[in-house]
């Protein structure tokens, strides 16, 4: 039986607010084990929306899926030095197997490049091999102290990109081409607007020579690094021997890229969007993008009414929008209402006997404003109009918001004022010291999210420091982050 409970608000307390909207639309759930998440099938059902959409780009952009195994022998992880300081500390490791301990412990995979790249040694011998462009859906396990579902879970699903090049300067350009599909992806399907760059050496890929990411900021102010694409120059080709022959007939080392997002995405759609009456879903990554309750008192009416709802149905599916007709019995219309709004569906379809007669339906759209009456007529065409304005909408209110909380030029008064006040981006001068960097952490606990690409610069480049005063060598947008 559904809650009727309200949610806690957004400005109570937001993590509170996260945790019973994700209950209250069964999206995920704890598991018996410490720090796994179960996702739950209305959970699951925007993943899939986002892997669909995502795997076409990877597709329209010449790469190819392959799965690889889930353990790797733990030599494979020392190889590459930063590598497995970064991963070391929380990996799952199995010694024992059918009964008998290993002679070599296996790692459960917490990313692939190390089993990939001594595929790829094997794989590649002349430049004529090259470019490779796989990627992989899998599930990675990282042995997390502290969880949140979707947001840091010790399992977790994603996708990683794993790239072959024959020039650094391919490599380069592959980085930078996915770290776009990303950002397409997040603003055009999630109406989610990001900020993207490079991150500082600190804060980059274990093993990567550049890491690039997208950061969001979500509706409590806080940062959430939605997705990175590495350019991992020759490292790991040297770890593991992937050379090649190159046109001249000498002998080079590849040049590697590696990208991901994982269900990750799906915390930073929940915390981009909801509200306090629950989850609110982009149109185009909606399990559901409609969903049409019935209004009946008597049988006849049923009949009659559902009729209508069947007719109204089919033709919006007919025209390739996702639809569910409830016609749960010994259900009040209400309390049906009370369960989509909180599941996030985008719009609501209501059908009584006075607008079957009126040949009518009456939309309410999930993100407010006035109930409207339709005509059943042409139905077909201004469902997916009205689904498009919606996703046009919450990119434009989503982008109004993080506007607001931002501020640019900061001096480092400024800084401290808006970090320990209502938070969100800071773009402020950086004299590219890591001493400064990890100085302003320790004491602030924002970070640098990213170095910002020319286009979210501002207009008027900082001079100095916010924090110490020397040149500036590059703008960087700080924040308090997930
Ligand atoms: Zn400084």
């Amino acid at each position: 039986m559904a809650d009727t409970k309200a949610l806690t608000t957004r400005a109570a307390d937001f993590s509170a607010w996260y945790n019973e909207l994700i209950a209250r639309a069964e999206l995920a759930d704890y598991s018996p084990v410490r720090g796994c998440m179960v996702i739950r099938p209305n959970g699951y059902a925007i993943w899939e929306q986002m892997q669909r959409a995502l795997d076409q780009m990877f597709k329209d952009t010449g790469h190819q899926n392959a799965y690889f195994p889930l353990f790797i022998p733990q030599s494979f992880l020392a190889r590459e030095a930063e590598h497995v300081e970064g991963f070391a500390p929380e990996t799952a490791v199995v010694t024992h197997g059918g009964g008998k301990e290993l002679e070599e412990p296996l790692v459960v995979r917490p990313t692939s490049e190390t089993i990939i790249y001594s595929m790829y040694a094997k794989w590649i011998q002349s430049y004529r091999d090259l470019p490779v462009l796989i990627n992989q859906w899998a599930n990675v396990v990282r042995w997390e102290m502290r969880t949140r579902l979707f947001l840091r879970t010790t399992e977790f699903l994603w996708q990683e990109g794993h790239t072959a090049h024959a020039t650094e300067a391919e490599a380069e350009e592959e980085a930078r081409r996915m770290l776009g599909v990303y950002r397409t992806f997040m603003e055009e399907w999630m109406a989610m607007p990001v900020v993207t760059g490079r991150k500082t050496d600190s804060e980059r890929f274990a093993g990567a020579v550049r890491t690039y990411s997208c950061e969001s900021l979500m509706q409590d102010n806080k940062a959430l690094q939605a997705g990175t694409s590495h350019n991992l120059g020759q490292n790991f080709a040297r770890a593991f021997e992937v050379t090649f022959q190159t046109a001249s007939g000498d002998l080079d080392h590849v040049w590697n890229t590696s990208w991901g997002v994982s269900t990750r995405l799906v915390g930073a759609l929940i915390m981009t969007h909801g509200d306090d009456a629950g989850l609110v879903t982009p149109p185009r990554l909606a399990q559901y993008q409609v969903v049409i309750v019935p209004i009946y008192r008597t049988d006849d009416e049923r009949a009659t009414v559902l009729e209508a709802a069947e007719r109204v149905k089919r033709e919006l599916a007919g025209a390739g929008v996702r639809v569910h007709l409830d016609a749960r019995t010994g259900m009040k219309p209400g309390a049906k209402y009370y369960e989509w709004e909180g599941r996030g569906v985008p719009l609501r379809l209501e059908i009584g006997p006075r607008d079957v007669a009126a040949g009518a339906v009456v939309l309410v759209r999930r993100t407010g404003g006035k109930k409207e009456t339709l005509p059943v007529e042409g139905i077909a065409a201004r469902i997916p109009q009205e689904m498009e304005r919606m996703q046009t909408a919450l990119l434009e209110t989503a982008r109004a918001r993080v506007e607001a909380a931002t501020i640019r030029g900061a001096t480092k008064e400024q800084f401290l004022q808006h970090i320990d006040g209502s938070g969100g981006f800071v773009y402020a001068g950086f004299c590219g010291r890591a001493e400064c960097e990890a100085e302003i952490k320790e004491q602030t606990k924002a970070t640098i999210r990213v170095l910002p690409d020319p286009e979210y610069r501002s207009p008027e480049p900082p001079a100095t420091c916010m924090w110490c005063g020397l040149p500036s060598v590059a703008e960087a947008v700080w924040a308090r982050a997930y």
